[in-house]
């Protein structure tokens, strides 16, 4: 391990994002050794919170995941300072720039930063330009700018904002999080395909049936109605992870290595997403949204706290993508997402036709790619563990490597202290990707939708079956 050096700032360090995620991600990093004696986080929100009390609440939260000893959490809680702050007072940040001097001194931290944005997208703007324009960055470190989700609701409001922060970052410097591009399973689709010869011969339109990808949940929105108001599941998780799960299954050139060239043909994907009508929409997308179970004893979800009794938020999508490029041009790439599904499952189903014997694969193969390990299991031919399928054609990574599997945000930590962007959303992607979602919202907005539309704990709604069903296809999930 080579030890990392730098000074985090962390916008929001107060919030539920910093203590469930980040905290135990350096936690992490701190017990193997990457972070170390030189580094310190400044956590920064409104609350006058001391030193002191900053570190109780994080050592709090460790215990929520580690049983580690108490001595080694006060040892990690030592390089942790508050600072408190207000987005809008100039005055703060030039507190929070003597602090960060003063801290870099202190542990030796190499005049390196990491501004870490985990405050509502509303102030992202507002913050980066204040670390600039108060000259909070250092001259002879690294500066980099990483900011959440969601990188704005719409093409309009996402290049405004992505405007707001390229004043004040070059986008080399700006680490945009899709915490699904953290997944160990995401991170390996690219070996996967460029280490199986007669896999990645059979990645294109003459042997693929067609694609999908499910992200369902069996919760409901708990106590997030009031972001899921402003959101619904297109915004939430098509735009972004739905999509980069696409561009990690779909990009050219798996072999690439350099981040410029995978940017590029991830660039290139989705810039060639085929072109959406508002008709198209009606044929092509489902919308629904949750009623309660088939006992009557779940809320449906305009009954959920801080929801309108008459919202047409949508909690449940499907979709047929489709894409105009050599590879992939007429193979559907259906996706689906939801809350109140039967459990929770995240998957690539990849489905070969009767074709693929010609590159020695058996007709109607699927491979299912588990993004969250379920028993054990991360990959699946025909429905059973990869090592059992009696098919010889393929090789995946041993389960022992998947056993080094990093949580998300540790490994997307690890890439920012190493400069490492292969594993961020770029801003030409992001430019992409909303305009196809804008013409669905678009065209959703000028209808009014007949929710609520399917029960909880159910598939969704019929139509989403229909969708597949109309091209002869099916779901591989399903209840
Ligand atoms: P939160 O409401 O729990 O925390 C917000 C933080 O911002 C708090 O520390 C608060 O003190 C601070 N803050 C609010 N107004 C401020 C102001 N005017 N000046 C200075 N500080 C201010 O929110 P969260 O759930 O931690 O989310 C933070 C960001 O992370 C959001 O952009 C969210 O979309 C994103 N995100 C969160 C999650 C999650 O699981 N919580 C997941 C993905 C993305």
């Amino acid at each position: 391990v080579t030890e990392k050096s730098a000074i985090f700032i962390i916008f929001g360090g107060s919030g539920d994002l910093a203590h469930r995620k980040l905290y135990p991600s350096l936690f992490r990093l701190y017990k193997s050794g990457i972070l170390k004696d030189h580094f310190a986080v400044i956590g920064t929100a409104r609350r006058p919170w001391s030193d002191d009390y900053f570190r109780e609440t994080v050592i709090t939260s460790l215990k929520d995941y580690f049983d580690d000893s108490e001595d080694i959490m006060k040892g990690f809680a030592k390089h942790f300072f508050y600072q408190s702050h207000d987005v809008n007072d100039s005055e703060h940040y030039i507190a929070l720039k003597n602090l960060a001097a003063k801290l870099d001194d202190q542990f030796e931290a190499g005049h390196n930063r990491v501004y870490y944005m985990a405050i509502a997208p509303r102030f992202f703007g507002t913050v980066a330009e204040h670390i600039n324009s108060e000259g909070l960055k250092t001259e002879d470190g690294y500066n980099r700018l990483v900011i959440e989700k969601p990188f704005g609701r719409d093409l309009d409001s996402a290049c405004e904002l992505n405007g707001n922060i390229s004043k004040a970052f070059p986008e080399d410097d700006i680490y945009r999080i899709d915490h699904y591009l953290g997944k160990e399973m995401i991170q390996d689709i690219p070996h996967i395909r460029a280490n199986n010869p007669k896999l990645e011969a059979a990645m294109n339109n003459k042997y693929v049936s067609n694609i999908q990808i499910t992200l369902a949940e069996s919760l409901g929105v708990e106590d997030r109605g009031g972001y899921y108001e402003t959101a619904g599941v297109l915004r939430d998780m098509v735009q972004n992870h739905i999509m980069q799960i696409i561009g990690a299954i779909a990009s050219d050139d798996p072999e690439a290595t350099d981040a410029k060239i995978i940017h590029k043909n991830k660039t290139d994907l989705f810039s060639s997403l085929k072109e959406l009508t508002p008709e198209g929409v009606d044929d092509d997308f489902v919308r629904g949204q949750y009623d309660t179970d088939q006992l009557g004893e779940e809320k449906a979800y305009r009954q959920e706290d801080n929801v309108a009794e008459d919202s047409n938020i949508e909690t449940f999508v499907a979709g047929n993508i489709q894409f105009d490029t050599e590879r992939w041009s007429g193979v559907p790439f259906y996706v689906r997402s939801g809350k109140r599904m039967p459990e929770k499952s995240s998957r690539i189903d990849i489905v070969f036709n009767d074709k693929v014997d010609e590159v020695g694969i058996k007709p109607n193969t699927v491979i299912t790619l588990l993004i969250e390990r379920v028993n054990g299991n991360s990959i699946l031919i025909n429905g059973i563990n990869y090592k059992e399928s009696g098919q010889d054609f393929i090789s995946f990574p041993e389960e022992a490597e998947f056993d080094k599997a990093r949580e998300a945000y540790e490994s997307l930590i690890i890439d920012i202290l190493s400069g490492n962007r292969v594993h961020f959303t770029l801003w030409d992607e992001l430019r992409s990707t909303w305009k196809y979602i804008d013409t669905i919202r678009n065209r959703w907005d000028e209808q009014t939708p007949d929710f609520p539309n399917y029960l909880s704990g159910s598939m969704g709604p019929d139509a989403a079956e229909i969708l597949l069903e109309r091209n002869g296809n099916s779901w591989v999930w399903d209840d």
